[in-house]
């Protein structure tokens, strides 16, 4: 149970996640290894001070690697279900702290409150899936070509892993990494975004204290701090045989090369730019739901954020009203208000990408069918809270083929039958989340199939955005190919090995080959 009401204020929950006071830059959580120079984290919501961390120096990064190694030697030679029950005893902890720590996510990232809860839970979520897990980390057994001889393949833990997170899911991402990256015997080392630090404290601290409580090192879990330059200290270290990173494509392509020169795994969770195709066998009632919650549900800042709807023609006027209509029942302000349904934007700098957006689809052609704007006044003096907009275009537009994190979405218009909708939905270079609104089989199956969406998800009648943990999350093409989370997601975070084991008194070669002496 948590130990104040649901309705405390977010002082109360800075004072719960021990993150009340960090004022003096002087702690990075419990393993309070930083010294370099300080990160102030404002708050989108009201511009706020939250608080000061002290970014990770290179002789710092080195004393959080050399705690993390000699960690590993520990942790791997536990049994796995015996670490899965440190994760549940860390889901536990995230259960009591539900409230306070999904405040934190609010006033820090600016979602609402509902859904930096839903974060949390994802979380939770996350732990409960990896520690059932931790019983199935299995390989396979396979007939071996030579007599008395058995073949199988097991799999082994890595090391340390390197996570590197985006500002908008600045929890649940790190604990879809961590949760199964620690049951699978790894540890874990997490630069969160510098956008988002505090959330990073909160979270080291509540790990940090289930690993004390169980007599385990501390370098189970480790946090680092700062911007791209600390990022680097762990792409470039070959001691890092996997890095995690999330956020955009640009930072992907950085990684990725940084990563592969050395011969190391990356899992690339990078930008997207989803659609919900409309045909004319849609619910409109439904689509406008899912379009709508899509396309301004946490302020446009999800990866899986509806940015592109393709509507039939036939059907065009009235989905664009419908949705138009919609809009006019938004109400933008404080995230902690649950009246509310958009927050702020992370800064100021993507207000400016938001405005660049609007004004670059008015020069390529585009017709604005709902006015964006900046808000200002009292409420809205953080600078950070725009309205979200709406603009017909064409689907070739250079905009529209940019992925813009924030509420804009465009409306493109399809005729004929649903393959030339996929076309349209499959010629960005994104590929993460994709929508059918259709009550018609042969269009969902048609959608489905080999010649349908290229995304790494792809709905029915549910919009682009949001996942459940049980399935594996992730994109193709420019959103970087990665799978986190459910399915078999966590063989990445292991190395598999072939064993052969020769139980007879004869030697005999592979390929019938003769090597006599
Ligand atoms: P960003 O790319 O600016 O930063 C993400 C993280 O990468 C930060 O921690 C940053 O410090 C780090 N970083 C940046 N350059 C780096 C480098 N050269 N080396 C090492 N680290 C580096 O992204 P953001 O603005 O925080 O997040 C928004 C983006 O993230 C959007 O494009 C969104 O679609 C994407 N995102 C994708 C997913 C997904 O699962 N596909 C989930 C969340 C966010």
């Amino acid at each position: 149970m948590s130990a104040i009401s649901a309705d405390f204020g977010i002082n109360d929950a800075l004072i719960q996640l021990d993150v009340k006071d960090l004022n003096e830059g002087s702690s990075t959580g419990s393993n309070n290894f930083s010294h370099g120079d300080i990160i102030e984290s404002y708050s989108p919501v009201d511009g706020q001070l939250i608080g000061k961390v002290k970014m990770t120096t290179k002789e710092d990064y080195e004393k959080v690697m050399e705690s993390a190694t000699r960690a590993f030697k520990i942790w791997r030679t536990m049994p796995a279900p015996q670490r899965g029950e440190i994760v549940r005893q860390f889901g536990e902890k995230l259960r009591e702290k539900k409230e306070a720590l999904g405040k934190l996510v609010s006033y820090e990232m600016g979602k609402s409150y509902q859904e930096g809860l839903g974060e949390v839970q994802e979380m939770i979520d996350i732990c409960d899936f990896a520690v059932g897990l931790s019983r199935q980390l299995h390989g396979l057994t396979m007939h071996s070509e030579r007599p008395g001889h058995r073949m199988y393949e097991q799999y082994h833990p890595l090391g340390v892993v390197g996570i590197i997170s985006a500002f908008n899911f600045p929890v649940a991402v790190w604990a879809w990494n961590t949760a199964l990256a620690w049951i699978c015997g790894d540890v874990c080392v997490w630069k969160p975004s510098e956008k988002t630090p505090i959330c990073g404290v909160a979270c080291q601290n509540i790990a940090a204290e289930v690993f004390k409580d169980n007599n385990l090192p501390e370098g189970i879990c480790n946090l680092i701090n700062g911007d791209y330059k600390v990022g680097e200290f762990m792409t470039k270290d070959a001691r890092i045989p996997l890095i995690s990173a999330t956020g955009s494509t640009r930072m992907g392509k950085i990684v990725a090369q940084e990563v592969a020169a050395r011969l190391g795994k990356s899992l690339l969770e990078l930008g997207g730019n989803n659609a919900i195709i409309v045909t004319p066998d849609a619910d409109i009632k439904m689509t406008v739901i899912g379009a709508v919650f899509g396309a301004v549900g946490t302020a446009g800042q999800r990866c899986t954020s509806t940015r592109r709807l393709i509507i039939h023609d036939s059907i065009y006027d009235q989905v664009k009203n419908a949705v138009v209509d919609a809009y006019k029942q938004l109400r933008i302000g404080n995230p902690l208000d649950e009246n509310n349904h958009v927050g702020p934007l992370i800064d100021t700098d993507a207000v400016k990408m938001y405005e660049n957006a609007l004004t670059k689809v008015v020069d390529e052609g585009g017709n604005i069918v709902v006015e964006g704007g900046v808000l200002s006044g009292e409420g809205y003096e953080s600078g950070c809270y725009v309205k979200p907009a709406i603009a017909e275009a064409k689907p070739n537009y250079e905009i529209v083929q940019h992925e813009t994190f924030a509420p804009v979405l465009y409306l493109l218009k399809y005729s004929g039958g649903v393959e030339n909708a996929i076309d349209i939905q499959n010629e960005v270079a994104q590929g993460l989340s994709s929508a059918i609104m259709t009550n018609n089989l042969r269009e969902a199956e048609r959608f489905l199939s080999v010649a349908g969406s290229d995304c790494g998800i792809a709905n029915v009648n549910i919009g682009t955005s949001g996942a459940e943990i049980g399935g594996a999350f992730g994109g193709e093409k420019e959103t970087g190919g990665g799978r986190e989370s459910g399915s078999d997601a966590w063989k990445i975070y292991m190395r598999r090995q072939t064993n052969t084991i020769n139980y007879t008194t004869e030697l005999p070669l592979a390929q019938g080959i003769k090597f006599d002496l």
